[in-house]
């Protein structure tokens, strides 16, 4: 365990809200640490790391004969202290806007030359890398710089906490496969091919009516998150990832003075350690995920003041213990949210009431819900507050004419359209909708509106909640419950993102309408071309742009076909366009399993 020294925060235990410390990120790091913080320097080829037995990481040989490792210097230059408070002090030449070459060689840590470079190594490095690769890039020619070496490791630890486990269906369509940019088979032609292998013709057949009969006759077909991690699992080895995976934590973006970019990284375990290695790159993409879990004034202040954070949770936290607690003794939950995760929860928590009847939900909500968002004569449906959307986005915002429309709107109008189309959502599945129609009957689920004003531990370890009803008849109302599961999500601003918001700030970048990083058709980031060098980005950190899916499976892998599109008209280092009878081909290794 570490302390935090601006917090307070127990860094160790990923529970440090400062900038230098975002719980999530850490998470990351502790998942593999034993191996991670020990060294994370390369090692032999043929490594593996204990906690996942499945990748091999980049070894020593790879990196000598695929980048050239400069030599460097005994004497360090970086300054004693560092003017960007919590982040890792950056060296001077960093104050520059274009970096010269020779400066980095003089600092004393190991500099890495390479043609592309991702940073994040979630599922949008994973994207732009399976991209290049495909389009003819080799894996020397590619680093994918990640605290994690496996890319769905946040997303799998995020989706497990939410109670979603492998087994549950994911949010995203059959032909979103983040390990086929073909998009076929899709996952249910797989599913429904594996079921016949089994002999299992009732799956087979649901799967089938399914992809036919969705969305009018039947629910929308969704895959298992089991069936997507074992997809990037095969096209991860595919690939070469492991040859890519680089293992360090992204500090800082420079353009260099001859027409590249240099990123700055330091160990994974130390967010404001010093910079221990450089890597230069002709080409760079950066997907870093959401940056940190979000956590609602209310519950920070009851977290200042010292609260027990077991019973205020949120529900991206790890929080198993208070389903284990309430299977043993009951009570009451406070669930807020009316997502995805919250049906997810809800869920859960009817599972554990099944087994123990004591258990109670108030679903406290900010404002009712009437009716649904309208966008020209589709409205739609609500049900008990809740408002229902198949996917996160409507279908046509990935590929059809709401797409279109988005790239054609002007910036005021982006932000009108995203807040119609999009907003707090869940799917309309029949076992949810049953769920709270028998909840609301039975009576142990209950609907408030409202704000917590007050929030306190009792005694006898209950929260005392004090709350603002909007309700009838509106005013302050107070009672205990035994937990919060908090379900309103992630952060998202790009202000909470230190690496994006530190380069933003360097280069005096605008942001799009909505905050995020501005970006061109290309994915391109406005204002950080180099010369010949391309900056990419893609994720929710681009949210307000002309795509408005950019956080979804198929959003990154556009953004990939996009960005890698722009660098094969560009000539870029390798890459040749993937026509007609080259995407035949690569296909073809696809469907064998054989390198691209
Ligand atoms: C719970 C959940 C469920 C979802 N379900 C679906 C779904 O069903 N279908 C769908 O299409 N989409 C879904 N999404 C949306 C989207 O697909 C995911 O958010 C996806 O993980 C985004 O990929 P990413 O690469 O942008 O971020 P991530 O996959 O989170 O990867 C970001 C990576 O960047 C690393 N990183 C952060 N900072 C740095 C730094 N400074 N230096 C180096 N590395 C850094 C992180 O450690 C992480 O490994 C879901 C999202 C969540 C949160």
């Amino acid at each position: 365990m570490q302390a935090c020294s601006r917090t307070n925060g127990i860094v160790a235990a990923g529970l440090c809200e400062c900038d230098a410390h975002p719980p999530d990120q850490l998470l990351d790091v502790l998942q593999y640490s034993p191996a991670l913080v020990a060294d994370a320097a390369p090692r032999r080829r043929g490594d593996l790391y204990p906690e996942t037995g499945r990748f091999h990481v980049a070894s020593v040989v790879h990196h000598a004969l695929s980048m050239s490792i400069r030599p460097h210097n005994t004497a360090s230059q970086f300054p004693r202290a560092s003017a960007r408070t919590g982040l890792a002090p950056l060296p001077a030449s960093f104050t520059e806007p274009y970096v010269p070459i020779q400066a980095l060689e003089r600092l004393g840590v190991p500099l890495v030359e390479t043609d592309y470079l991702t940073v994040g190594g979630g599922f949008g490095s994973f994207a732009w890398a399976d991209h290049l690769r495909i389009f003819g890039a080799r894996p020397e020619q590619i680093v994918a710089l990640s605290p994690a070496p496996v890319p769905y490791t946040r997303f799998k630890r995020l989706c497990q906490h939410s109670q979603m486990p492998p087994h549950e269906r994911l949010r995203s369509n059959s032909d979103a496969c983040p390990d086929n940019i073909w998009g076929w088979p899709g996952y249910a032609v797989r599913e429904c091919w594996a079921a016949l292998r089994r002999g299992d013709l009732r799956n087979a057949t649901r799967v089938l009516w399914q992809v036919f009969g969705e969305p009018t006759f039947a629910e929308t077909y969704t895959p298992r998150a089991s069936a997507v991690y074992a997809a990037i699992d095969r096209e991860a080895a595919r690939i070469g990832w492991s040859q890519m995976w680089r293992c360090g934590r992204a500090q800082a973006i420079r353009k260099t003075a001859d027409g590249r970019y240099v990123v700055a990284c330091s160990r994974p375990d130390q967010p404001a350690g010093p910079i221990d290695q450089l890597i230069v790159a002709q080409h760079l993409h950066v997907a870093v995920g959401y940056p940190s879990v979000r956590v609602l004034p209310d519950v920070r202040a009851y977290q200042a003041r010292g609260g027990d954070r077991r019973r205020v949770v949120n529900a991206y936290d790890a929080h198993d213990h208070i389903y284990a607690q309430l299977l043993q003794h009951g009570g009451v939950v406070v669930v807020r949210g009316r997502g995805i995760v919250t049906s997810r929860i809800i869920q859960r928590l009817d599972e554990v009431r099944r087994q123990n009847s004591a258990v109670r939900i108030l679903h406290l909500l900010q404002t009712p819900i009437e009716s649904g968002h309208r966008y020209g004569r589709v409205q739609r449906r609500t049900a008990h507050h809740w408002e229902f959307q198949v996917f996160n986005w409507p279908k046509a915002c990935w590929g059809g004419e709401l797409r279109a429309r988005l790239a054609q709107a002007s910036e005021h109008e982006r932000d009108q359209l995203l807040a119609v189309w999009g907003g707090t959502t869940t799917a309309e599945r029949a076992d949810w909708v049953e769920l709270i129609d028998r909840g609301t009957r039975e009576g142990w689920y209950q609907i408030r509106f409202g704000e917590i004003q007050r929030l306190e531990l009792q005694s006898d370890r209950t929260l005392l909640i004090g709350m603002r009803d909007w309700g009838a008849p509106p005013g302050l109302t107070s009672f205990c419950a035994d937990a919060i599961i908090d379900c309103t999500g992630l952060e998202s601003s790009v202000d909470r993102q230190s690496l994006l918001r530190e380069m933003l700030m360097h280069y005096q970048l605008q942001r799009n309408s909505r905050g995020g990083v501005p970006i061109d058709d290309s994915f391109a980031v406005v204002g950080m071309a180099n010369g010949s060098g391309r900056m990419y980005t893609s994720g929710v950190m681009t949210l307000g742009g002309a795509f408005a899916p950019v956080d979804s499976f198929l959003g990154l892998q556009y953004a990939a076909l996009c960005s890698v599109e722009a660098l094969v008209a560009q000539q870029a280092p390798a890459l040749r366009p993937l026509t007609g009878l080259r995407s035949l081909r690569q296909w073809l290794a696809w469907a064998r399993g054989a390198p691209p």
